[in-house]
């Protein structure tokens, strides 16, 4: 039909090889996916890295050029002054002469110039610091009088140099905010007469040039910063500090920051940490023709924030894919196990069905003990066969349940089947859980079997009620005894038969051997029989049949002794432990016995009722009985040669003895009937020690 079905134990190896073998190829592909992901994740951050750095280094350069660029338009503009004669000359007529209107064109110069150039405020200084003119009247205000005292020292620059001048920036009382001057020295032809002091509000003038960031950032900033003494100065406050312009200051021998760094000397992009401990990318510039630096910096964090997350994203993307693929075959491999299994268990349960309603049509039920737990399994049929509610019952408990005389003989057989024995069929009692009056005969297959090499050991076995089975057994014993007893009696008259009769001769013959007693006989004959026949008809010579078998019976009651019917109307009588003497006696009395019943015979010429002749003969107990039966055999053998007894499959010794009793029996007729004779040897010392000599042979008949 089809293949033969592979064992469970097989098949679910494999499956957890299949497992194991896809799960570790899944596991591979996922390392070697993840290995080359991140080669790729790390080239790409470079990337991305450089060109943050590109994108900082530009931000820098533009911001650089820009301050550059304001600082040399500012001297230029100083520059142009210090070129325009015009200028020169009127300040040589204000100064000289004191010639208002030069004094106002001057004036005029001045305020043009702070107009175009976006100057805060414009002045002409004396070389002594001393403000002579402002852009506007009274636009020096009370407090400017004069140059500070920190702005003296580019003053004097300028003017020994005859180039402009421009001053570090500077906080002082005179201005209510940080500016920076730009002095352009002045001549009249050799003589310094002093100077146009351009100065500049740091905040709307500088900052913005490098304080907004050109690209979305919330991180990025560019501070101007220089050595001051042991500090780091700061135009504008580092990110997170809210402080004034150019109130902000680091000690240079605190903790390394990127401002203190590129003071040391770092140049281009590197990598440090801000005021405030955040990791930064940073670009430091120097400021050409000035002590300052132009340090631009954005947090790492920021700067990888994006990309990581995109690219995580990005390169999770296959990864996510792949484990969603695994996934969906897992699922679809989970579902047609699930499938299978579903398939599986209907079939078993189909194999279930058959097996309990073959079981249930055969009257089987099974179970399985687990002798390691002590637990027995019993089938819906078994739990009925016993009795019990329980699937799963305790061996202790099922024990109970078999007949004490069968219990110990049952457990040894659990026990050797425990240990692995073959196949045992066992029949024994048991007593129902449900009905422990009762008594049930039980037939039970059994078999020892070991899940796997290793597995544990159970006893499994089927069981079936064969209580109806014993019963008709048992029926059909009896019957046998009853019929093996019929077998054994005469139909006619109760009394054993020729089968019977020829048994027990053999075996009383036997055990007389044996034990050296005596054994009679008795060979008993109705007279006159066929007359009675022809005179009464057949069914009254059977009545007759049973009234003589009847009172024969009831005078012979000695344990042993045997009343048979030898055939036709002839009975034979066996007397174990009897000798001659007590046997003749007993053939008297039943001669007198049966004349005694009275049973009418019109027919008989011998008497006028039914009369019987006994022929008498006895085996002695000792060991010459062989040879003396031989000896009286011989001596009757004229005698007996026309009764040749039936019974061949007698022993010789027996048949002897029959022979013997046939004799005496003829001798008893021939003596005119309704007597015992006791069969006498013919000679002196011969057969059966005759207790009644022949010529008593006479005296018996005339006592009968
Ligand atoms: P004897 O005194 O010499 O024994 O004469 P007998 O007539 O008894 O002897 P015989 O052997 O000539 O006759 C035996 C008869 O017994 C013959 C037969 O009809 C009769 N008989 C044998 N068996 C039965 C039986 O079962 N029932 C009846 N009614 N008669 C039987
Ligand atoms: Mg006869
Ligand atoms: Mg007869």
């Amino acid at each position: 039909m089809s293949s033969k079905p592979r064992p469970v134990s097989e098949s679910n190896r494999k499956c957890r090889k299949g497992a194991v073998a896809a799960a570790a190829l899944l596991v591979f592909v996922l390392a070697a996916l993840i290995f080359w992901l991140h080669g790729v994740y790390v080239e790409r951050e470079n990337r991305h890295r450089h060109q943050a750095e590109r994108e900082l280094q530009s931000i820098n350069q533009l911001q650089l050029q820009a301050m550059v660029g304001w600082r040399q338009q500012s001297l230029r503009d100083a520059g142009m002054l210090v070129e325009d004669t015009l200028l020169a000359e009127a300040l040589g007529r204000w100064l000289g002469e004191g010639d208002v209107e030069a004094r106002e064109r001057v004036r005029e110069r001045l305020r043009t110039l702070e107009e175009l150039g976006h100057y805060t405020a414009v002045h002409f200084v004396d070389p002594q610091g001393k403000v002579r003119l402002s852009s506007r009247p009274g636009g020096s205000g009370p407090g400017i009088e004069r140059v500070p005292a920190t702005e003296h020292h580019a003053l004097q620059g300028a003017l020994s140099t005859a180039v402009p001048v421009m001053s570090d920036p500077v906080s002082d009382p005179v201005f209510a905010f940080p500016f920076a001057g730009v002095f352009a020295p002045l001549y009249d032809g050799v003589r310094a007469i002093g100077a146009v002091w351009l100065v500049q509000d740091l905040r709307s003038e500088l900052l913005p040039l490098v304080e907004p960031w050109p690209t979305p950032s919330q991180t990025a900033r560019s501070s101007i910063v220089w050595r001051e003494g042991q500090a780091a100065r700061y135009l504008n406050a580092p990110r997170g500090v809210r402080v004034e312009v150019l109130q902000y200051a680091y000690p240079l021998d605190a903790a390394p920051t990127v401002v203190t760094q590129a003071l040391e000397g770092m140049r281009g992009v590197f990598y440090a940490r801000d005021e405030l401990g955040r990791e930064v990318m940073a670009m430091a510039s120097p400021v050409f023709g000035t002590g300052w630096l132009l340090v631009s910096a954005v947090e790492v964090a920021e700067v990888f924030a994006g990309v990581r997350t995109r690219e995580l994203f990005a390169l999770s993307l296959p990864v996510s894919l792949l484990l969603l693929a695994a996934a969906g075959v897992f699922v679809v491999m989970l579902r047609r196990a699930a499938h299978r299994e579903r398939e599986l268990m209907q079939a078993l349960q189909r194999n279930l069905w058959w097996l309990e309603s073959a079981q249930q049509a055969a009257a089987i039920g099974h179970f399985a003990i687990d002798p390691k737990r002590g637990r027995i399994q019993l089938s819906a049929l078994c739990r009925q066969i016993y009795g019990v509610d329980e699937e799963n019952l305790d061996l202790a408990a099922w024990v109970e349940l078999i007949d004490p005389a069968d219990r110990e003989r049952v457990t040894a057989v659990a026990a050797q089947l425990a240990r692995g024995e073959e196949v045992k069929r066992l029949q024994y009692r048991i007593h129902p859980a449900d009905a422990p009056h009762t008594r049930r005969w039980v037939e039970v297959w059994s078999k020892s079997m070991q899940e796997g090499d290793e597995g544990e050991r159970r006893v499994i076995g089927v069981v079936q009620d064969i209580s109806v089975r014993k019963a008709v057994e048992a029926e059909l014993a009896e019957h046998r005894v009853r019929l093996e007893a019929q077998l054994r009696l005469d139909p006619l008259t109760g009394v054993a038969n020729r089968r019977a009769l020829d048994e027990s001769a053999g075996f009383q013959l036997a055990l007389a051997v044996r034990g050296g007693t005596p054994l009679g006989l008795l060979m008993i004959d109705v007279d006159h029989f066929k007359a009675f026949n022809d005179y009464y008809g057949h069914p009254a010579g059977d009545q007759c049949l049973k009234a003589v078998a009847e009172a024969l019976q009831a005078r012979v009651g000695r344990a042993g002794d045997l009343v048979a019917r030898y055939g036709g109307e002839e009975f034979a009588v066996l007397l174990p432990l009897s000798d001659g003497n007590e046997a003749l006696a007993l053939g008297r009395r039943l001669c007198a016995v049966v004349e005694a019943l009275q049973l009418p015979h019109a027919a008989s010429p011998t008497a006028p009722c039914v009369t019987i002749s006994i022929g008498v003969a006895w085996l002695a107990p000792d060991a010459s009985v062989g040879v003396q039966v031989r000896a009286a055999g011989e001596s009757c053998a004229g005698v007996h040669a026309e009764g040749e007894r039936e019974g061949g499959a007698l022993p010789p010794l027996a048949q002897r003895l029959f022979e013997e009793a046939d004799a005496a029996l003829y001798e008893a007729k021939r003596l005119g009937r309704n007597r015992a004779i006791l069969f006498a040897a013919p000679e002196p010392g011969g057969v059966s020690a005759p207790i009644l000599p022949r010529s008593s042979a006479a005296e018996a008949v005339s006592q009968a």
